[in-house]
C-alpha cells in the first residue's frame, strides 16, 4: 500500500478511507463523488475544486496563533494581515476569502493598478489594504481616491522618487493623504530560490541613507502623522527560520530608530509574506511551525522594543502562500496507458522465431513466483538485444512486434507476483519498466510552477488507495511539447495503478495548488483553465457554490484578438449547412479531450 506522502503534505484537509481521497471535513465526501457530480452536469476535462473552508481554516490558524502568543507575551501591538493578491486574484478564490476574512478585518495587498481595482471594489471598508510594488503617479493618485472613498489604506514606497510623487499628488489634488510605508532593503537575505526578494541587491526597498533621507523630505513636508509602516519581505517559501529572525532584528531597529527620531505615526511593522507550504510527498522541507514564526516574531519585536524604550509595534503580515495553496486541488483524468496497449492476443508468433523470442515465449510461460524477478530482468535484456538486430536487419517487423509484447507481459505478470511491500526490487527496475499515463490537462497552464521552477506538487489518485500501486509513473499532458510531461523520478518516485480504462475511470488529483498557479498559468497550444468549481458545505451538505466553466475554443481564439465572425465566415467557406452546424458546435466546446464522441451527438 502507499500513501502519497498524505500524512506529510495534508494537514488533515483530504484522508484515505475506504480506498478513496476524502475531504476530511462536514460529511467527509470522496473527492471521487464530487468528480461524478460535476462530470454528469456535463463538464468534461479537468477540473479545479476549490474549497473556500480550507482557506478559511488558514485564516482562522493564522490570526488565533499570532494572537495567542501576543496574550502568551503580555503583547501590546495588535496583529493584522492582508492577502497579497498577486498569489490568486480570480473571483472564485477571493470573494469568499473577503467574506470569511470579515471577522478579523482581514485586508488586502495589492502589486499593481488592476490588483489595487480589485482591492478598492471588494476589499471590506475597515480592513487595511496595502500596495507595494513600483508605482507611476497614477498608480499613487489611485491610493488617494482609495483613501477618499474610505479605505484603510497604505502606500509602501520602493523609492525616494515615490515619495514625492505622493507629495506631488498631495499637493495637486484636494485629497486627504493615505498611510505611508517604507520598505526597507535589508542586509540579510531571504531562504529558498525566491530569497532575491530581500537583501541588500534586492529589487525593492530603500538603504538606510534612503530612509534617512525619506524621513527628513517626509518631516519637512509636515506630513510625520501619515508615516505609519515599516515593512520587509524576505523571499517566498521560507523553508528555515533563520532568515526571518535576522530581518525582523533589522527591521525591528529601523523602526525604533524612527520612533526616536520623531516619527509618533509609526506604529506598524509589516513582516510580508514568505510562510511555506508543505509540497513534498516524501520528506518534510518546512523546518518550522506557524506557532514557532509567530512566538518568534513577538518575542523579538519585543525585545527591540524594550531595548531601545518605544512602543510595541503593531504587526502586519501579508502571507499569501499559505493562506491559499491547500485550498485547490486539480483533478485530471488519466486517458490512455502506453505499454497496456500491448495485449497478450496481438502476439503473432511464427512458425519459425528468432532464438530470442522463443526464449521470451519460454520465459513468460514458466515464470513461476520465484523466478519473476530474474525473467523480468533477463526479458528487459533480450529486449534490448532485439532491438539491436532490428536495427541490423536481422529480425522483421513482426518479430519486433512478439517481443515487445512478450516483454510487456513479462513485466505486468512479474509485477503481479513481487509482494514487496518497499518496492525495493521494483526500484531497481523503475527506469525500465515505467508506464506513461496520457493526463487530460495541461502542464503549462495548471502547474506552470513545475514547469518553470521545478516545484513538486503532491499527486494521488483519487481511488484503488486500498490497492498496492505497482506501475512506476511518467505523466504525459495533452499538449504538443515534450516539456509536457513530470518524468519518472526514482529519488522522488510516483506509483501508479494498473488500471483498464476501458473499464473505469481513473483520475489523479493534484493537491496544494491554490497559489501563484492560476494566473502563472498560460494557454500553451490554446488550452484554456480547467473548469473551476466551488465546493462548499451547508449544513454539513456539499454543495456547489459557483462553476466557472472552461472557455470555449472560440472564446479562447477570440481572447488572442481574433474576430469570431471572420472566422465563422471563413469555416462556412466550402461546407453545406449540416457540416457546418456540427462544426460550430465544437466552435462551443473547450478544447480538452473527449473520450466519448458519437456523430449523432
Ligand atoms: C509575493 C509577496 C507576498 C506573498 O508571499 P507568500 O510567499 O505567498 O506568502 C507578500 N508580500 C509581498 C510584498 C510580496 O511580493
Amino acid at each position: 500500500m502507499n500513501n502519497y506522502g498524505i500524512n506529510i503534505w495534508s494537514d488533515d484537509n483530504f484522508i484515505i478511507e475506504d480506498g478513496e481521497a476524502k475531504i476530511n471535513y462536514a460529511s467527509k465526501p470522496s473527492l471521487i463523488s464530487i468528480v461524478k457530480e460535476v462530470r454528469e452536469q456535463d463538464f468534461k476535462g479537468p477540473l479545479l475544486l476549490r474549497f473556500p473552508h480550507i482557506t478559511n481554516k488558514q485564516i482562522n490558524t493564522l490570526y488565533s496563533t499570532f494572537n495567542d502568543c501576543i496574550k502568551e507575551y503580555k503583547y501590546n501591538g495588535s496583529f493584522n494581515a492582508v492577502f497579497p493578491l498577486k498569489v490568486n486574484q480570480l473571483p472564485m478564490f477571493v470573494k469568499p476569502l473577503i467574506q470569511n476574512g470579515k471577522e478579523f478585518n482581514y485586508g488586502l495587498e495589492a502589486g499593481s493598478k488592476a490588483e489595487l481595482i480589485i482591492a478598492m471594489s471588494y476589499n471590506n471598508l475597515n480592513s487595511p489594504i496595502t500596495v507595494n510594488g513600483f508605482k507611476d503617479k497614477e498608480m499613487i493618485h489611485l491610493g488617494f481616491i482609495a483613501k477618499e472613498k474610505g479605505h484603510n489604506i497604505t502606500l509602501i514606497i520602493e523609492g525616494l522618487n515615490e515619495l514625492e510623487t505622493i507629495i506631488e499628488v498631495q499637493k495637486e489634488t484636494s485629497l486627504s493623504c493615505p498611510n505611508i510605508g517604507l520598505r526597507v532593503r535589508l542586509h540579510s537575505g531571504g531562504s529558498g530560490i525566491w530569497a532575491k526578494s530581500g537583501g541588500i541587491n534586492s529589487k525593492f526597498g530603500l538603504t538606510s541613507t534612503e530612509i534617512l533621507q525619506a524621513y527628513r523630505l517626509i518631516a519637512t513636508n509636515n506630513m510625520s502623522e501619515y508615516l505609519t509602516m515599516i515593512h520587509f519581505h524576505i523571499g517566498s517559501a521560507m523553508n528555515s527560520i533563520k532568515p526571518l529572525k535576522k530581518a525582523l532584528r533589522e527591521a525591528g531597529h529601523i523602526y525604533a530608530e524612527l520612533k526616536n527620531l520623531g516619527a509618533s505615526s509609526l506604529n506598524n511593522i509589516n513582516i510580508g509574506g514568505g510562510l511555506a507550504v508543505e509540497y513534498s510527498a516524501y520528506e518534510r522541507s518546512r523546518f518550522y511551525s506557524l506557532r514557532e514564526f509567530a512566538s518568534d516574531v513577538i518575542f523579538t519585536l519585543k525585545d527591540i522594543a524594550k531595548q531601545k524604550g518605544v512602543d510595541e509595534p503593531n504587526i502586519f503580515t501579508e502571507s499569501g502562500r499559505f493562506i491559499s495553496a491547500a485550498s485547490t486541488v486539480l483533478i485530471a483524468p488519466v486517458l490512455e496507458l502506453f505499454s497496456s496497449e500491448h495485449n497478450i492476443k496481438d502476439l503473432n508468433l511464427k512458425k519459425d522465431n528468432p532464438p530470442l523470442i522463443t526464449e521470451l515465449n519460454a520465459l513468460f510461460k514458466h515464470m513461476t513466483k520465484k523466478t519473476s524477478y530474474e525473467y523480468m530482468h533477463d526479458a528487459i535484456d533480450h529486449m534490448e538485444s532485439l532491438l539491436t538486430l532490428f536495427d541490423l536487419g536481422y529480425i522483421d517487423l513482426q518479430d519486433r512486434s512478439n517481443a515487445e509484447v512478450l516483454v510487456h507481459q513479462i513485466i505486468k505478470k512479474a509485477i503481479s507476483q513481487l509482494e514487496v511491500e518497499d518496492y525495493e526490487e521494483l526500484k531497481k527496475l523503475d527506469e525500465n519498466i515505467q508506464e506513461k499515463y496520457l493526463i487530460n490537462f495541461s502542464i503549462f497552464q495548471s502547474l506552470p510552477d513545475y514547469w518553470g521552477i521545478d516545484q513538486e506538487f503532491p499527486i494521488m489518485p483519487l481511488t484503488h488507495l486500498d490497492k498496492k500501486p505497482t506501475r512506476s509513473a511518467s505523466l504525459w499532458d495533452i499538449t504538443c511539447d515534450s516539456d509536457g510531461e513530470l518524468p519518472f523520478d526514482s529519488k522522488k518516485p510516483l506509483y501508479l495503478h494498473d488500471v483498464d480504462l476501458n473499464k473505469e475511470d481513473y483520475f489523479l488529483g493534484f493537491f496544494n495548488v491554490g497559489a501563484y498557479q492560476d494566473t502563472l498559468g498560460m494557454k500553451h497550444n490554446l488550452f484554456s483553465h480547467p473548469t473551476e468549481v466551488n465546493v462548499v458545505f451547508k449544513d454539513g451538505v456539499v454543495m456547489f457554490d459557483e462553476i466557472n466553466e472552461s472557455q470555449t475554443i472560440m472564446d479562447i481564439l477570440e481572447d488572442i484578438d481574433y474576430d469570431p465572425s471572420d472566422i465563422k465566415k471563413r469555416l462556412k467557406e466550402n461546407l453545406d449547412i449540416n457540416t457546418y452546424k456540427i462544426l460550430e458546435k465544437y466552435l462551443n466546446d473547450n478544447s480538452y479531450l473527449k473520450t466519448i464522441w458519437s456523430y449523432n451527438d
